[in-house]
């Protein structure tokens, strides 16, 4: 409910505009995000594989109006992998792309335009060992996006994809994907869905996230369990281990600058962990989506904006 309403309001634009311009601590919206420019993100990818930690980078570009901005997102990724690559950064780590970023949303042909424009940018990204994962976004866009990754997977199997939770729909589809080689992200899901397409109660969303994950399990595919809730980790962690799988079969995914400490510890104990970084300047979006989490995030803005 909080999430919900905090959502609209900062998804408003006169809200939005008096976000954005508002001279912000950096300090709060570093906490998520660890660059707006290359090299800061740069640093961040240094210092967590240099823990042993794996990364997915996200270009944050999601609300694109025209086509030239889709035309930059995708350069803009191309621009990371390459420096990745000559950093000797590429080996093992990810970037997440949000297909509406690349111009999914724009026009009737959006969704097959996006397509080649994935399709052009996992070429690149796997010529220089870098894998892709297609972030999901609201519940009408699933469909689309499911679509665009069986046309990448017909020649880049790799290639990942996100499924949340929250939805009803989402057992259904992980029985789709649940097959060897399939990476799939798990999520409880982090958009305003109305009540006709979402589970209303947070317990059945856990529910369907543990469900989802046996399923994704026992079919064979490469689950990437991304959550934050230490409930849900350790049943991860039971789960894979009835199963017999090893650090190798299975990967925990976190947020940049959220539960470092059990990042560490997951790391620490064998587990293959990865640490999802935003880079970029178009940052409201994902920064508010983090804010309606967790209501002590929004506290910890407001004192911040308070106390300059
Ligand atoms: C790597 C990664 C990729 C993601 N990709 C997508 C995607 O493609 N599409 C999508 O819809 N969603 C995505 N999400 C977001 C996800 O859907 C959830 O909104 C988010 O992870 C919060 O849910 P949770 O599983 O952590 O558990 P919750 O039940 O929401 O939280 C459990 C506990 O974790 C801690 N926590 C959770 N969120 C925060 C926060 N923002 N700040 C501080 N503490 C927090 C709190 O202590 C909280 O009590 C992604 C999440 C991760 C980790």
């Amino acid at each position: 409910m909080f999430a919900q309403v905090l959502l609209k309001v900062t998804g408003n634009p006169a809200v939005r505009g008096v976000m954005t311009r508002s001279r912000l601590s950096r300090s709060v919206v570093s906490r998520f995000v660890p660059g707006e420019d290359v090299d800061a993100a740069e640093g961040a990818v240094r210092t967590l594989t240099g823990t042993g930690m794996r990364v997915s980078l996200d270009y944050l570009g999601e609300d694109i109006t025209q086509v030239a901005q889709a035309l930059e997102t995708g350069e803009a990724y191309r621009r990371r992998v390459a420096r990745l690559a000559d950093a000797g950064l590429a080996e093992g780590n990810e970037i997440s792309v949000k297909l509406s970023a690349l111009g999914q949303s724009l026009g009737p042909d959006g969704p097959k335009e996006a397509t080649e424009r994935a399709h052009d940018l996992v070429q690149h990204a796997t010529a220089h060992g870098v894998d892709v994962t297609l972030d999901m976004e609201d519940h009408t866009t699933i469909d689309d996006t499911l679509e665009t990754l069986r046309t990448l997977r017909a020649e880049f199997p790799r290639v990942g994809c996100v499924l949340q939770t929250m939805l009803f729909r989402t057992e259904a589809d992980a029985r789709d994907l649940a097959h060897a080689g399939s990476r799939v992200r798990l999520v409880k899901g982090a958009y305003a869905e109305p009540e006709s397409v979402s589970y209303a109660r947070k317990a059945d969303t856990d529910r369907a996230y543990v469900e989802c994950l046996r399923i994704l399990v026992e079919g064979g595919a490469y689950p990437m369990i991304a959550t934050h809730d230490l409930h849900m980790v350790r049943r991860a962690e039971r789960l894979l281990a009835e199963h017999g799988k090893g650090p190798t079969d299975a990967e925990f995914q976190m947020l940049y600058g959220i539960r470092t400490s059990e990042q560490r510890r997951l790391a620490e104990a064998g587990r293959t962990v990865r640490v999802y970084i935003p880079f970029g300047t178009d940052w409201y979006g994902y920064f508010t989506r983090r804010l309606a989490e967790r209501p002590a995030n929004l506290a910890f803005f407001l004192r911040a904006l308070i106390s300059r």
